[in-house]
């Protein structure tokens, strides 16, 4: 059974978006969170949408330059 009539026979009301919000389609722009690290030691996590291009650079709430740190590739995410 699936997870939405599960919670409905529960008597749960969900929104209509509940099964966009579940499982995002092509119509939700798909994100990508780049970690910056900056010259002191912060570290900041930003989204992004993937057809943007992401900055090497961006400014820490600190103040100071955070350089892009650079991830394994979560390939596997994207493509599932
Ligand atoms: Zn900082």
């Amino acid at each position: 059974m699936k997870e939405r009539d599960r919670l409905m026979e529960q008597g749960y009301s969900l929104p209509a978006e509940f099964d966009r919000l579940r499982a995002p389609s092509s119509a939700y722009a798909p994100r990508q969170v780049v970690t910056y690290l900056c010259t002191r030691e912060h570290l900041v996590s930003v989204p992004f949408a993937v057809e943007v291009e992401v900055p090497d650079v961006w400014e820490c709430r600190c103040g100071q330059p955070a350089t892009r740190v650079i991830a394994d590739e979560p390939n596997s995410a994207a493509e599932e």
